[in-house]
């Protein structure tokens, strides 16, 4: 079955004040119809680089971009306009996302006005059935986004993606901006929605807590490049590479004895310069377990067990 995403090879590097920043070095990665993949890492990892690449918002520097088997990478505006249709992307922030001087019908039903995929009273039914399916009413259609909170703004957010049945959805950190009480609302939410419709989703996170409620399979990044992609509970249960156990390790547990008895894995020290990255096993520097072979030699992503591990130890 061809996937909903292809990533191959995947290079996105922007000019510097002296060598150019690799914000995306070798990115390979697909998720299958129906799938939903997090991308996780701290910030500044690349992963919203390569959610915009998704969606055609930038153009890869070099590798292979396929959505439904078609190509991104160099593909001319008609072809890019299609594509953008059925991948839709979700950001982070509700406010600025929305025209304040837009009633939210107006805003849920642009993308089906232009597409001319409906028009006046076909229209209207259509906005007020994206309404309610993300659980609000459709006399608030009339209106204005400033009269919603932060968690209802977000809502209309993902109406307004749902509108032309994307195959993939890319939401860039859709709760962070949110309040900790409003979150597994909308996380929530995205679980229904993505089963309701079967649709393939991006869901780029720093928050691993996040991803482990909404994903079936969890990819880490870390200075550009992919450092383990493995199965949710894989993941979760076993961790195999150092920084995954590092970021694991820093999520807080509610329970305070699951807290106490957690091994301590401590990540020091800032992520360096994605434009002079280090040299071999971009990790080293921080890593508690480097040795000679991690700073001279890049570990490719290879097999282990179920999970795939970017580690000369793993
Ligand atoms: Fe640590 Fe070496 Fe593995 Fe990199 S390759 S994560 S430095 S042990």
């Amino acid at each position: 079955m061809t996937p909903t995403l292809e990533i191959t090879n995947l290079k996105l590097h922007f000019p510097g004040h002296g060598a150019p920043i690799r914000a995306v070095d070798d990115v390979s990665f697909s998720i299958a119809p129906g799938e939903t993949l997090g991308l996780v890492g701290e910030s500044g990892c690349g992963k919203t680089t390569v959610a915009n690449a998704t969606v055609g918002l930038l153009a890869p520097t070099a590798g292979s971009v396929r959505v439904l088997g078609t190509e991104l990478a160099g593909a001319d505006a008609t072809t890019l306009r299609a594509i953008r249709a059925r991948a839709q992307m979700v950001f982070q922030d509700p406010v600025t996302s929305l025209n304040p001087r837009m009633t939210i019908g107006t805003a849920i039903g642009e993308p089906l006005l232009v597409r001319k995929v409906a028009r006046g009273a076909e229209l209207r039914d259509r906005v007020a059935a994206l309404l309610e399916e993300v659980g609000l009413r459709p006399d608030h259609a009339n209106r204005y986004p400033h009269q919603f909170s932060g968690g209802q703004r977000q809502r209309i957010v993902i109406a307004r993606a749902l509108a032309l049945r994307p195959a993939l959805l890319v939401c860039d950190e859709p709760v962070s901006a949110l309040d900790v009480s409003v979150r597994a609302q909308i996380l929530n939410l995205l679980v229904e929605l993505q089963a309701r419709h079967a649709m393939s989703t991006l869901f780029v996170s720093h928050d691993l807590a996040v991803v482990r409620h909404v994903c079936d399979r969890v990819a880490v990044m870390y200075l550009g490049r992919l450092a383990e992609v493995a199965p949710r509970d894989a993941l979760y249960a076993e961790p195999r590479h150092p920084y995954t156990r590092a970021l694991l390790a820093a999520v807080p547990e509610p329970d305070p004895a699951v807290q106490r008895a957690k091994p301590r894995v401590p990540l020091s020290g800032e992520i360096p310069s994605p434009a002079n990255p280090p040299s071999g096993c971009r990790f080293h520097t921080r890593c508690p377990l480097a040795t000679d072979i991690c700073r001279n030699a890049v570990p490719e992503l290879r097999q282990v067990g179920e999970s795939q591990v970017a580690c000369h130890l793993a």
